[in-house]
């Protein structure tokens, strides 16, 4: 039944809730050409429920949507951005007891066109950095501090992603690289989302040595020349981001160089080749 979502609730933390089968709530997620992460956040109409506060699009979900089509529904209505350009993602589920709250998550290639509905005043693709800053929805800002994702920067080693691929690569080094660029470019604004990590790919950094360094990747892929040893560049690579308090996925199945990668700290996930030639499919 269309709208037999709506209607007021108490959870058992006391608090009054809009949804009789529980809320849903899009953060979508999209990455600026300088790699800047940005969530859609509404600043809701002052005549709403908590109205001048900031939250995601959503509402009550009916019973016969699930919690992706609810969050998708309210957004669509809230901000008219296009549903056919979000690629809809996991889920986190804030449960009060009695009612519970699902962040669905989301993410695009490109800001999406917003144009509010009367419950907004406003609509903005707000830096991630800088959602505390603003006066939150106290349902948002509950869920917001578990909720949120990191930018995610990707370090490839080239030589040993391309290579543990049998497609005669050792002919042509810099034109295997660049085949990989051209297929790594799609991860940007990419969520990923496993036990170990959740974050969006903000950066894609590729480290080459060798015949590889005359290899051209296409923008945003990033270029790391290795001068020497290719395994020194992605542990420098991955110590300069890990220092500017990223956090990075060094991509290499070379067990050394995992072992290297993985002293670096804590902010630092070291994933395999085949890990990343999953992600980008056939
Ligand atoms: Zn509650």
């Amino acid at each position: 039944m269309d709208r037999d979502g709506n209607g007021w609730v108490e959870c058992q933390l006391g608090h009054r809730h809009w949804g009789l089968q529980g809320a849903a709530g899009l953060l979508l997620h999209t990455v600026d050409a300088d790699g800047t992460l940005r969530v859609l956040l509404q600043h809701r109409a002052d005549w709403c429920h908590h109205g001048g506060t900031w939250g995601l699009p959503g509402g009550a979900r009916d019973s016969h949507e699930s919690v992706q089509e609810a969050a998708l529904r309210e957004a669509v209505e809230e901000t008219e951005i296009d549903a056919a350009q979000v690629r809809v993602r996991h889920t986190f589920v804030d449960d009060h007891g009695g009612w519970s709250y699902t962040t669905v998550y989301g993410d695009c290639v490109a800001a999406l066109d917003t144009v509010p509905n009367e419950e907004s005043a406003e609509l903005d693709w707000v830096r991630v950095d800088r959602v505390d800053q603003l006066t939150l929805h106290p349902g948002f800002g509950h869920t917001w501090p578990r909720a949120r994702l990191d930018p995610l920067a990707l370090v490839v080693d080239a030589a040993n992603v391309v290579g543990s691929v049998p497609d005669g690569w050792w002919k042509d080094r810099a034109g295997a690289t660049e085949r990989l660029g051209e297929r790594l470019r799609p991860l940007m604004s990419t969520t990923l989302h496993d036990d170990q990590m959740s974050g969006v790919v903000s950066a894609i950094q590729v480290v080459v040595e060798g015949a590889a360094r005359a290899a051209v990747l296409p923008r945003p892929v990033e270029t790391v020349t290795a001068q020497a040893s290719g395994d020194d560049a992605v542990v420098a690579t991955a110590q300069t981001l890990s220092g500017l308090g990223r956090r990075v996925v060094v991509v290499t199945s070379d067990r050394e160089l995992r072992h290297r990668a993985g002293q670096i700290g804590n902010a630092i996930d070291v994933r395999g080749a085949s890990w990343l030639l999953d992600l980008l499919g056939p």
